[in-house]
C-alpha cells in the first residue's frame, strides 16, 4: 500500500532523507536533547487542553538559516528570504516553532511569500506578505512592506487569538487575519513544514507539521494493561513500520522513504476496524489528501495515542469524547485520504499526544507492543 503522505511534496524536493535523519537523531538521543532541540511545538487539542499543556513545553523559535541553493518547495530564494525574515520575527518575539509554522503558512496563503504591492478584490488595500489592509490595525504602508515588521504585527495579532497554539493551524490564522475560509490556509502546511525544517537546520529538523508533543524518550512507560484485539480480524499486514523506498509513481520527499505506521487490509472486502483496547476517542478527521476519515483514540491510562486512517467516509460510529471497550466497531477500512488502495493505516505515539496531526516524528513502531499482545 502506498504513503498516503507523499504527494502531499512537491517532486522537486530534495529531502528525501531528511525524515529519516530526524527519526534518527530522536531515537539516537536522549530526553535532554529532545527538550533542547524543542521539536514541541505547541499545537494542542482544543479539548484539554491543561492536560496537554502539561506535556509540552513550549521552546523558542529557531534561528533561520541560509536558504538551500535551488530553493525548497517550489519556493525561490526571494521567498525563501520572507520566510526567513518570518521566522525572525516570531523568533525575537521569543514564540516558539509553532508559531515560526504558523506565520510561513499564513504568508504562503496570503501572498506566496512575496512582498506584494497590490490587493485583490476582497481587499484592495492589502499589501505585503501578509496582505496587511490599510486600516490602520497592520501600521503604515511601509510597515506592511517590510518582512520583519509586517510579520511582527502578525504575530502580535496571532497572540491576541485566545488559545492559538491549541486550535487548529489554519484556524488561528483565520483568526489573525479574517480570512473569508477559515479552511484557506490548511493547504499550505506541508510546505511550510519544509521551508520551516530547510531553514532551520538540525534543530528544526525535528519539526512536525501538527506541532505535536512527542512522548518522553518516545518509549512506552511501563505496561500496557487491558485487553487487545485485532483492528480488523480478517485483515493482512500489507506493510510495516519503518525505512522503505518510495511508492512507485511518487517522488522522494519528507516522508516518502519512511512509513510511520502499519498497514492492513482485508481481501476481497471491507472490512470493520475496531478500537484495539479499551480507548477515549480524541479526535476525529477528515482530511482529504492526507489521512482521508480517522480516528486517534488514547488507551485510559494515559501512555499510548492510536491513529486509525483511511476509513469510509461517512462510516465512523463513534465521536470525539467517547469512551470504547475493546473491539467496539469504530468505522469501515476504506481508501479516503491519499493512499493507492483500500487498507487501514494506524499510527502509534507514546503517551497521550493532544494533537498527533501528519506526524513524522514522533510515532513509534507499533510491531513489538501488537505481537506482545498477540495480536499481530
Ligand atoms: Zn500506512
Amino acid at each position: 500500500m502506498s504513503d498516503e503522505r507523499v504527494i502531499a511534496y512537491p517532486p522537486q524536493s530534495p529531502y528525501s532523507g531528511e525524515a529519516m535523519i530526524a527519526r534518527k537523531v530522536i531515537t539516537g538521543t536522549s530526553i535532554v536533547a529532545l527538550l533542547t532541540v524543542g521539536l514541541v511545538t505547541v499545537v494542542l487539542d482544543d479539548s484539554d487542553p491543561a492536560q496537554a499543556a502539561s506535556s509540552c513545553a513550549a521552546p523558542a523559535g529557531v534561528a533561520a538559516g541560509p536558504a538551500p541553493a535551488g530553493g525548497v518547495a517550489g519556493f525561490d530564494g526571494e521567498q525563501m528570504k520572507n520566510a526567513a525574515a518570518i521566522m525572525k520575527a516570531a523568533s525575537d518575539l521569543g514564540l516558539p516553532v509553532a508559531a515560526q509554522l504558523i506565520g510561513v503558512q499564513a504568508s504562503i496563503g496570503e501572498s506566496t511569500l512575496r512582498v506584494i504591492d497590490f490587493g485583490d478584490g476582497a481587499g484592495p488595500d492589502s499589501r505585503g506578505l501578509f496582505q496587511q489592509r490599510a486600516n490602520g490595525a497592520w501600521g503604515s504602508y511601509e510597515d506592511r512592506m517590510d518582512p520583519h515588521i509586517s510579520a511582527t504585527n502578525f504575530f502580535k495579532a496571532l497572540q491576541r487569538v485566545e488559545g492559538w497554539d491549541t486550535l487548529e493551524p489554519t484556524i488561528a490564522i483565520h483568526r489573525a487575519q479574517r480570512n473569508a475560509d477559515p479552511n484557506h490556509y490548511t493547504q499550505f502546511r506541508a510546505k511550510a513544514t519544509e521551508i520551516v525544517k530547510a531553514l532551520g537546520g538540525e534543530a528544526a529538523a525535528l519539526v512536525d507539521p501538527s506541532g505535536v508533543c512527542p512522548g518522553e524518550g518516545n518509549q512506552i512507560v511501563g505496561d500496557l494493561a487491558g485487553k487487545w484485539v485485532k483492528a480488523l480480524p480478517d485483515a493482512v499486514m500489507t506493510s510495516g513500520y519503518g525505512p522503505r523506498p518510495a511508492p512507485p509513481g511518487t517522488a522522494g520527499g519528507v516522508l516518502a522513504n519512511f512509513h510511520y505506521g502499519i498497514d492492513f487490509s482485508t481481501p476481497g472486502q471491507a472490512g470493520t476496524i475496531l478500537a484495539i483496547t479499551d480507548m477515549k476517542i480524541v479526535k476525529i478527521r477528515n482530511l482529504e489528501g492526507m489521512f482521508g476519515t480517522g480516528v486517534t483514540g488514547q488507551t485510559l491510562d494515559g501512555k499510548l495515542t492510536i491513529g486509525m486512517y483511511h476509513m469510509e467516509a461517512g462510516s465512523l460510529k463513534v465521536k470525539e469524547g467517547d469512551t470504547v471497550a475493546a473491539g467496539t466497531p469504530l468505522g469501515t477500512e476504506g481508501a479516503t485520504g491519499n493512499v493507492s488502495g483500500r487498507h487501514l493505516h494506524m499510527e502509534f505515539y507514546a503517551g497521550a499526544l493532544p494533537n498527533p496531526m501528519i506526524p513524522i516524528n514522533a510515532t513509534i513502531d507499533p510491531t513489538p507492543i501488537l505481537k506482545e499482545k498477540g495480536i499481530l
